[in-house]
């Protein structure tokens, strides 16, 4: 399984116009954030987590020939503004695109993207086929998905673990149960906004107790706001088995 972090931030606290602190004028490719996505692939089966405002960019960077899925986490604008670009993929096979999506989100997308499940919607426009997702787990192709509940404050919404490893965005509290469901992980992609504590994201102190939990080989904080700092500094900091993942990171399992 090869897994790859299409993006590793956040619309959070990102300024609409140039931003002129150090992360964002930073040199370093690594503080060059794209907001937050997941790419997981097997040699027959490609998924993807999310689908926000960069997922063209990112498919093109990825050079993403092929998806048999995309996973919604939940329905904020970073997280789904991209599902328009899926029409690339449905000229390609002909075929809509499997969003795996649960109820209430599903009813967000249909009015996010009215045109595309209009009696008679005109040429061109995306083409989704919305599939039920709840926290039983099922496969994609080869690949294992156990949805695992989440908390972004007052919302409930889907962390993911494919085998070893579990992807956790947008998460400010994990229920019991779910801690459950993640024993024995390997590898732990999980949300760290900032420093400074937020009402619906970890910080990331609080990314590294939970990491300190859950006791993974590895662990790569996502969905990373200009706000946490220059990643070769933070990076100083952190424990040798934790790291902020970057965009285009491979991590091979
Ligand atoms: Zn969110
Ligand atoms: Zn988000």
């Amino acid at each position: 399984m090869k897994i790859t972090i299409l993006g590793s931030g956040t619309s959070q606290g990102v300024p609409v116009i140039a931003c002129p602190c150090e992360v964002c004028t930073s040199g370093d490719s690594h503080d060059k954030r794209l907001r937050s996505s997941l790419l997981i692939e097997t040699a027959s089966t490609s998924v993807v987590v999310d689908a926000g405002p960069d997922f063209r960019q990112q498919m093109l960077r990825s050079k993403v020939k092929k998806l048999d899925a995309i996973l919604i986490t939940h329905t904020h604008k970073d997280h789904i503004a991209g599902l328009d670009d899926v029409r690339s993929f449905n000229y390609l096979t002909g075929k809509p695109v499997r969003v795996f999506a649960c109820e209430r989100d599903q009813a967000e997308i249909r009015q996010e993207f009215s045109y595309a499940f209009a009696k008679n919607p005109y040429p061109g426009v995306p083409e989704f086929d919305l599939q039920d997702l709840t926290l039983q787990p099922f496969f994609v192709g080869d690949i294992h998905i156990q949805p695992v509940e989440l908390m972004h404050m007052q919302l409930n919404i889907f962390g993911f673990r494919f085998g070893p490893l579990a992807y956790l965005t947008d998460v400010n509290y994990i229920p019991e149960d779910s801690l459950k469901q993640l024993a024995g992980i390997k590898v732990l992609i999980i949300d760290a906004l900032r420093k400074k504590i937020h009402p619906s994201h970890f910080n990331l102190e609080q990314a590294i107790a939970v990491s300190n939990q859950l006791r993974p080989d590895a662990t790569w904080f996502t969905h990373i706001s200009h706000l946490m700092g220059k990643h070769a500094e933070i990076e100083k900091e952190l424990p040798d088995n934790m790291h902020l993942a970057f965009d285009g990171l491979i991590i091979s399992l």
